[in-house]
This record gives structure tokens, sequence and C-alpha cells, in this order.
């Protein structure tokens, strides 16, 4: 018998990787996180992009205690819950444009899933049946399930399951410091970038057109790449001018991650649909949600009637409960107030150490949420050889010296470099 806090061996988890055994985490204290040989790990990453809160805050911990203790789980199809009515309304009241509705979900990827069903049903409502077609961006991730993996605009999680997922377009990301030409100023950039996106609507056939989906500042795969000035507001005008609907994929940067509780706040303007999840919950209890605009949630009530979709899990009580905290504490005891200060303070330190550094080609991002482009040669801004898997030695390096951060790899046909991203709980503190 080994302690029992190891892993055996070969762990009867079906893990992410089926590599060495990873440490066992056992506790959580602020901004660390604890393994059972009583290493302290502090979180800048927040996993990935998840505990904005840390790990042990009270009152989201209370909340859910006495959440549990009055009710557990009622079915969504006889019950609505308390928790679930508090929280869509403390949400859609901070939300920007028409969003007046939130259905909620388990986390990411299944709010994904039911924005693109819910633009599909949409047009079906309204008499326009032939809109089915969705367009998405390349350098962009949307989650793992079938039709949020086919919306993602990185080929290789893609290629093993092509022949499961529907047919989508992927137009220009907006990602200045790889595309934007030499001499050409960030707004005509933008709207070059945007441009892409009228082009592939009049290509597919504006009438077939259901949805644009793109992440305001996009996340785990290019790293913290935030839009140049116009870039949305151009993308905006194209949905509108097309009737395409705008789905804007917040899980990783929404919640205040850039500084706004909505990152498209920062651009100006409102989707038709947002998705958040992973700061929603801030890692204390799994929960996504999909905000629709009225006009959409209109249409399906004075239509059929019934959104068709529908999980068990869906707006479960106790993840309502911790998420209401969790916004609580953003909005009411104003700890969203502390990130545009603090993510300044992150660019700058990052900006004095590593903005000379021969393998540094840009540091970017908003609010908590940054990240540093790592390539092989600062002048062609090549990447390192993807082979040779610098994000996996990076984020084992990193775990060893006590720092948990989110690298992840460029890509093979160099569009792109490595990275590490940066998205610490909104309680760091400087000297953190
Ligand atoms: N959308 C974006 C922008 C994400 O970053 C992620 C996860 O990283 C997802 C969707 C999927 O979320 P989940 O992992 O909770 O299913």
């Amino acid at each position: 018998m080994g302690r029992p806090d190891a892993p055996p061996p070969r762990s009867a988890v079906f893990g992410r990787s089926m590599g060495p055994p990873l440490p066992v985490a056992v506790g959580g204290d602020g901004c660390y996180l604890i393994d059972a040989r009583g290493r302290r790990y502090l979180d800048g990453s927040g996993g990935a992009a998840v505990s904005c809160l840390g790990h042990s805050d009270e009152k989201v911990r209370a909340a859910i205690h006495a959440q549990l203790d009055r009710l557990a789980f009622a079915h969504t199809g006889f019950f609505t819950s308390r928790p679930a009515e508090e929280l869509a309304e403390k949400l859609v009241a901070a939300a920007p444009g028409d969003l007046g509705h939130a259905y909620f979900l388990s986390g990411g990827s299944e709010a994904v899933e039911a924005a693109l069903k819910l633009a599909r049903q949409y047009f079906l409502e309204i008499g326009e049946p032939a809109r089915h077609r969705i367009i998405a961006r390349r350098q962009s991730y949307h989650g793992n399930t079938l039709g949020a993996l086919a919306a993602g605009g990185n080929a290789w999680p893609r290629e093993k399951y092509a022949p499961l997922l529907t047919e989508c377009s992927h137009v220009d990301p907006c990602f200045a410091y790889r595309e934007q030409a030499s001499g050409e100023t960030a707004e005509d950039y933008g709207r070059r970038a945007a441009d892409t996106l009228e082009a592939e609507i009049l290509r597919l056939g504006p009438e077939s057109v259901m949805a644009f989906i793109a992440e305001p500042v996009v996340g785990a795969t290019a790293g913290a790449v935030p839009p140049v000035p116009g870039y949305f507001a151009r993308i905006r005008e194209i949905c509108d001018r097309y009737g395409v609907l705008l789905i804007l994929d917040e899980v990783m940067c929404g919640m205040g991650r850039t500084g706004t509780l909505f990152a498209c706040e920062q651009d100006g303007i409102a989707p038709d649909i947002v998705t958040i999840a992973k700061g929603l919950g801030a890692g204390y209890a799994p929960i996504g949600a999909m905000l629709a605009s009225r006009r959409i949630h209109s249409a399906i009530a004075e239509g059929s009637g019934a959104f068709q979709h529908g999980h068990t899990y869906h707006a479960h009580p106790l993840s309502a409960a911790a998420a209401h905290a969790v916004l609580s504490r953003l909005l009411d005891d104003r700890l969203l107030d502390a990130v545009p200060r603090l993510g300044t303070q992150l660019a700058d330190a990052l900006d004095a150490r590593f903005a000379d550094h021969p393998n540094v080609g840009d540091i970017r991002g908003r609010g908590l949420f940054r990240a540093v482009e790592l390539v092989a040669d600062r002048e062609t801004r090549a990447p390192f050889d993807p082979a040779r898997k610098l994000h996996a030695r990076i984020k084992a390096a990193a775990m060893e010296e006590g720092l948990i951060c989110y690298p992840a790899g460029g890509t093979v046909d160099g569009a792109r470099g490595d990275h590490v991203l940066l998205a610490p709980p909104f309680i760091i503190t400087e000297a953190q």
C-alpha cells in the first residue's frame, strides 16, 4: 500500500494525459494550491483562467454550504430555483445591449453548443430555415464537444474527429502581432481582418449564414490576443448588414478577466448571444451560461414556446448559488475594480523582465489576462519548432519552481509560436 494521498502508478482516473502521474491537489489557500506532499504552487493562471477568486473564498464557500443545506437539486423540467433566478437577474442587469435572458449549463463547451443551437432555432422560428452556416476564425478555440470543436479555428484538434464535425468556415483572426502588415495602421488592419467575414458571407450566400462566433480576446489558442480598435465595431456592422447573429465566446475572457465584466464592453459593442463559463463558477462549481438577446428569446417564446435543448444538470442550484456568490464578490464587493490596476502592474512587470529577451516576440493582453509569445528569431518572428514542445517544458519547469502558468504550443505551419498565458486570481497581491 502506498501513501493514501499518492496516485497509484497507473491511476484509475482516465486523465487528460496518460503520461507520468500528476501531483495530487489536496488544498487551496488564497492564490495557492497545495499538493499531497505539502508543496505550495502560486496559481498564476487560475488553472486555465478559472480561479478568479483564488481557492478559499469564504463567501463563495458559505453560499454553497447554505444552498446544499436547503436544496441540492430539482429537475428544471419541473422547477426553477432561487439561486438560478437570482443569478440570471444579476447577470442580465450587468450585461451589455439587449442581452436579457440567461441559460445555465455545466461549462463552456455546453454553452457554445447551446448558443449554436439557439441561433439555428431562432432562424427557424422567424421563417429563415436556409440559415444554418457557421463562420468562425482561425486561431480560436470554442470547446471540445463536437459542435464547439467544429467551430474552433485550430486544425489539429479537429483532425481526428473530422468525419464527425459540421462544416464550418474559418476567416482571418484579428492578430496584430502576426498578421498586421508593416506600414499598415491598426485601423486599416482591423478593417481588413473584419472584411474577410464579409467576403465569406458573400461567398456562402448571406441567406444561408446563421452566425459568426469569435472570442473578443482570444484565449488558450493564441494567448491573450486583444482585437485592434474598431475591429469588433466593423464585425458588428457586417453581421447586422447581412442579418447574421453575432455570438461572442467569453468563456475565458469574460467575468471580469480583462477588467470589465464582459470583455466586449471595451470594444463598445454588444453581441446577440454571449457565452461565459470559467470565471462564472470560479472553480467552486461547474457552471457555464449563454446569455441571449430579448429579441431572440421573444421569437422563440412567441413562436414554438420552447428552446429545444436541455441537460439534466442545467441550472444546477449549487452551481448557481456558487456563481451568484462569485458575481456578488466581483460587483458588490468591488473585486473587479482592482483588475485594471493589477493588470497594468503585471504588464509592466512582464515588460521590465522580458521585453528585451531575445526569445520574446510579443507581450500582450488586457487586464489580468496576459501572455508572452516566444520566438526563435525576433526579427523574422519565426516560432520555435513545435516538435521541441517548449510549452510542455515550460509548464514542468514552472511547476518545479512552484508556479502554475498556462503555456501552449505554436502551430506546425508557423502561424504562431509557443506562448505562456497568465491569468492570476483578482485577489493576487503586487508582491505575489
Ligand atoms: N470557449 C473558450 C473561449 C474556451 O477558452 C474554452 C475552454 O478553454 C471553452 C470554450 C470550452 O470550455 P469548457 O472547457 O468549460 O468546456
